[in-house]
């Protein structure tokens, strides 16, 4: 059976100035198309659509994302495939926020736009080109849309980890909670983890629950605790900002800084928010968001890059033991997207100083280059440390197709 002939999926992700798709099978992951459209509404867009192996770029002012979406479809039928020779059945879009609204996916209708809208100011940098994505798309393609969100996979954490201790009024009022984020990558890799023959048959026989911790370092980046396949910690918080070092977000900090910064250092709300969010982490400590920037940094010298450096891997050690004293000890530790999935000196540094929970890496096979799911610990460790790639879109798709099928 041809991936066109089980059905396909479009899977959306409208970020407030991009626009990034794929056609995804579900059933065998293959992609058939993707793309991403750059610089919406900056005067100078970015185009590009890749398919049968040829890559179409173009550079042109895209005003919205009502005209990105229309220039996609344009190169779709342009530079093919056509949506319908791709076999599209249904569109996935990406959310980032569902709040307390939304812990499954669901099919998009009028009430559930709104309901998303309702959740806009919990999530001010993503859910309005949400929204937009899906109003847009809901017009110019007549089949069934599916909203997968970011935070539903951790709609499960118990209250104790989900709670912020401030005024319960206050927090109620206002929706602040842990809501956590990336919950669709740490769900397809906790997921791809426990079927793995390494783990599945090391769980033979063995009492307990499977207890996991997923680290997505990506340029965002966060941890998860997985307790038998259910998230019960999570890093990321209210919004994206809490937790580990991130590319450009400073992660846990005294939230007193925010109120230091305010009085003393002459900057607004909003000044803050930047500098917490696009002006921190490995940003604000090295000059540079990109973690094989910041390891060429190191290389030459750089002091600044190695403390940076430094800060990131102590934050996630400190994680990692924190989630290890939630689930009572760890089965496996996965690592996964961009520096996770690529960086074998992140790995290193991690684990260091972690054998005495079991975790520790085997130098060979953790410096090996592999797309593949693995085992990058020693033969016969007490724990596991796998990498295993993520796959945001494939994950969408699959929820996707068997949304819109039912
Ligand atoms: P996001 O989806 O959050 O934008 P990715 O998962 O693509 O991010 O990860 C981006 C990060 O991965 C960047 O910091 C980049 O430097 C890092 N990365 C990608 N390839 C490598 C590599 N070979 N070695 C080290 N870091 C890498």
């Amino acid at each position: 059976m041809t991936a066109a002939s089980s059905g396909t999926v479009l899977v959306l992700n409208s970020g407030s100035s991009s626009l990034k798709y794929q056609v995804v099978a579900p059933s065998s992951g293959e992609v058939l198309a993707s793309g991403i459209v750059e610089r919406i509404g900056e005067g100078s867009g970015h185009v590009k659509h890749v398919a049968h192996g040829a890559v179409v770029k173009r550079e042109q002012p895209v005003a919205d994302h009502a005209e990105a979406l229309r220039l996609v479809l344009a190169l779709f039928d342009e530079a093919g495939p056509s949506l319908a020779d791709a076999g599209v059945r249904a569109v996935g879009h990406r959310v980032v926020h569902g709040g307390a609204l939304f812990s499954a996916p669901v099919v998009v209708d009028d009430a559930v736009v709104e309901e998303i809208r309702s959740l806009i100011p919990l999530a001010p940098l993503h859910n309005p080109a949400n929204v937009t994505g899906i109003e847009v798309a809901r017009e110019l393609l007549d089949v069934p849309h599916v909203a997968v969100f970011d935070t539903a996979f951790f709609a499960s954490l118990p209250p104790a980890a989900a709670t912020y201790a401030i005024d319960a009024k206050v927090a109620a009022e206002h929706g602040v909670r842990r809501y956590g984020f990336h919950g669709t990558s740490h769900q397809y890799v906790s997921a791809a983890v426990a079927a793995h023959p390494a783990v599945s048959s090391r769980t033979v026989g063995r009492p307990g629950p499977l207890r996991q911790v997923v680290l997505h370092l990506g340029n965002g980046a966060s941890a998860s605790a997985v307790l038998d396949g259910v998230a019960v910690e999570t890093s990321m918080g209210l919004t994206p900002l809490e937790g580990l070092v991130m590319g450009t977000r400073s992660g846990d900090l005294d939230p007193a800084i925010v109120f230091h910064l305010v009085r003393n250092a002459g900057l607004s709300v909003d000044e803050v928010d930047t500098l917490l969010n696009k002006g921190s982490g490995l940003k604000g400590l090295a000059g540079v968001n990109d973690m094989r920037e910041l390891q060429g940094l190191i290389a030459s010298g750089d002091s600044q890059a190695a403390l940076a450096l430094e800060v990131y891997l102590h934050r996630l050690r400190k994680y990692v033991g924190a989630y290890a004293a939630v689930l009572g000890g760890v089965d496996v530790l996965t690592f996964t997207a961009g520096v996770g999935e690529n960086d074998a000196r992140v790995r290193a540094g991690v684990v260091a100083g972690l054998g005495f929970l079991g975790l520790s890496v085997d130098p060979a096979l953790n410096d090996e280059r592999s797309s593949e799911a693995r085992v990058v610990s020693p033969d016969g460790s007490a724990a596991l440390v796998m990498v295993v790639p993520t796959n945001e879109e494939l994950a969408i798709a699959r929820q996707t197709l068997e949304l819109a099928r039912r």
